[in-house]
């Protein structure tokens, strides 16, 4: 059996018992390991204080307590270290911090799962202090429950930071009506904070405060506050960007040189931050404002040149709220990319920086970025994405491109490695951009490179070759399954034994399926909607007896999908948003495939 993240050093001893020993259970670790011992012992063992956290199962009523190793240092990156000890005695676990005790736990667990009683010794520590995982509620609110399970699946694989983009998701008090029905109430947002603390995973939340606002300013009553008013006029009737003439659309950013769009967008930050007040930092977003200086006022304002400047008060302001709250602000890099060496000077840089890049052959300006802004005094991290790093290409709308999100991945570790920053964060975006775009790769198509990311920030020099063997074996409990390797037909043989053969995460396994199926379906609909013209045309009987053959079998294949993949998502997710997610997938084709065919 494989773990995830793989230990260190591990030793396994010899044994003729099979059991370890209990009886007398001890920790000082928390309430969630107090629950979990109780399961072992009732009896509580004595323990001499010497400053560690601890948990122990015993035969025997009084404790000495091994001695760390020398490899679990106090700096703060081996904090989170621990030492595991199973023997006929009992289990001893320890650790300068009360999260190494749960890895410990977690791991102890993970080697009974599966009935190898383990008897012998771990060491383990991590590289990197910074392990984020992200989410954002654009499309889809995951049912209170699965936000909660997501939480323990983090907690698992020692993800220690959480960055929740809640979008029009959170019970917005001052500004009711931008929060969407859907939407967690105050309790809920305590209730997932509390959770995740007691995992030791601290929830960062991210309020967007200049652009991706389009929850906002998708609103009638919140239009005036808009950046961009019209659509700019071009020499041609079409702009060369994939997704319209400016880089989004006109409700993304709120206008820079207006006091009320302030005034609303400082009060959403205001609630953000008292809802959090165990934070220790606060994301700001402020990614992507590619159409900032739009409008006369600003113009006049900051100059035609004068987006840097815009843009450096704009953050400046917004982390100056955060650091009064005695939190650190964090923001995405894209928007400084461009910056000048005395532009970025102008910033303070008590900031956060988090370098978001999408692939492995981002590596060198992965390197220039984090070096340039290390050297300019900020605090950098990395973000890799899990999926949606594809963008909008049409094959890799139903599942991420694994092989993709995997370099990714490595590129940050080796990032980590070389340039010292200290983790990075995986990504997980519902969509391509904003609340307004359809929906990408459904959520549970993640955990493979998730799983990977959280790897190889735990041990910096871990490898993706042969990790989907490692994933399946630890996430499915299936062995020898390799599978996101050879041809389509292939993989969906690997992912159905999983199906079969899987003693956990039977949903996701199931996920997975039906989204490689609705994968192949999407190729299908595409190469056959191509040729669907011919059906109008002067052709043979013969020629278009194939087409509608292949049309069929299409949509044979799509109402085969459609409960399916709705069942799916309806299972965590609202009715609605099964829906919306269904009709995403399968409405335009249908609709084509009727047209032509009837
Ligand atoms: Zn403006």
């Amino acid at each position: 059996m494989y773990f995830i993240p793989q230990p260190k050093f591990i030793k396994e001893q010899e044994h003729t018992s099979s059991n370890t020993a209990s009886g007398y259970i001890a920790t000082n670790a928390g309430a969630l390991l107090e629950g979990e011992l109780k399961r072992f012992g009732s009896s509580a063992a004595c323990v001499e204080d010497c400053g560690l956290y601890y948990a122990i199962l015993s035969s025997e009523k009084s404790i000495t307590l091994p001695e760390l190793p020398a490899e679990l240092d106090d700096s703060a990156v081996r904090k989170d270290g621990f030492y595991l000890n199973a023997g006929e005695n009992g289990l001893q676990i320890v650790s300068r911090h009360p999260r190494g005790v749960l890895y410990g736990w977690q791991l102890w667990k993970q080697l009974a799962a599966d009935e190898t009683n383990f008897f012998g010794t771990v060491i383990d520590y991590s590289d990197t202090a910074f392990r984020a995982f992200h989410m954002d509620m654009r499309y889809g609110f995951p049912k209170f429950e699965r936000m909660l399970s997501i939480i323990d699946e983090l907690s698992a694989y020692r993800y220690n930071k959480f960055i929740l983009e809640y979008e029009n998701r959170f019970p917005y008090q001052k500004h009711t009506d931008i929060t969407d029905p859907l939407h967690f109430t105050p309790e809920q947002v305590g209730e997932i904070q509390a959770y995740a603390a007691q995992r030791f995973i601290e929830i960062i939340p991210l309020q967007q405060t200049i652009g991706h606002l389009e929850y906002m300013l998708k609103l009638p009553q919140y239009y005036h506050l808009r950046e961009m008013r019209n659509f700019p006029e071009t020499d041609k009737p079409y702009g060369f960007n994939s997704v319209g003439f400016k880089h989004y659309n006109d409700i993304d950013e709120i206008c820079a040189s207006n006091e009320d769009a302030y005034a609303v967008v400082e009060s959403m930050l205001d609630e953000m931050i008292i809802a959090h007040p165990d934070s220790s930092y606060v994301h700001l977003g402020c990614d992507e404002a590619w159409n900032l200086l739009s409008c006369k006022k600003c113009i006049e304002k900051f100059g035609v040149n004068g987006a840097n400047r815009l843009y450096a008060g704009h953050i400046n302001r917004m982390a100056g709220k955060v650091l009064a709250a005695g939190k650190t602000p964090i923001v995405w890099d894209d928007m400084l990319r461009h910056f000048t060496d005395s532009e970025l000077e102008q910033l303070d840089k008590r900031i956060v920086i988090m370098i978001w890049l999408y692939y492995e052959s981002n590596y060198k300006l992965a390197k220039q970025l984090t070096q340039r802004l290390c050297n300019a005094g900020f605090t950098v991290i990395g973000a890799a994405a899990s999926k949606c790093g594809e963008g909008p290409e049409p094959q890799y709308l139903d599942m991420p491109w694994y092989e993709l999100r995997m370099g990714n991945v490595n590129m940050w570790g080796r990032v980590c490695a070389e340039d010292g920053i200290d983790g990075f964060c995986m990504t997980v975006w519902s969509n391509y951009s904003g609340t307004i775009a359809p929906p990408h790769p459904f959520f549970d198509t993640i955990w493979y490179p998730v799983l990977f990311a959280a790897e190889k920030m735990w041990n910096l020099d871990a490898v993706s070759d042969g990790f989907d063997e490692r994933f399946a074996s630890s996430f499915f409990g299936v062995e020898g399954a390799a599978l996101f390797h050879g041809s389509t037909a292939t993989r969906f043989k690997c992912i159905e034994r999983v199906c079969r053969e899987c003693k956990r995460h039977s949903y996701e396994a199931e996920v997975i399926r039906a989204m490689e199926l609705t994968s192949i379906y999407r190729l299908k609909a595409l190469a056959i909607g191509r040729e669907l013209y011919k059906l109008n045309m002067d052709v043979t009987q013969a020629e278009k007896n194939i087409i509608r053959n292949r049309a069929h079998e299409v949509n044979a294949m799509r109402e085969e999908l459609k409960p399916l993949v709705r069942g799916i998502v309806a299972k965590y997710y609202s009715e609605s948003d099964a829906d919306v997610f269904v009709r995403s997938r399968f409405d335009a084709d249908e609709a084509l495939m009727q047209k032509y065919l009837s």
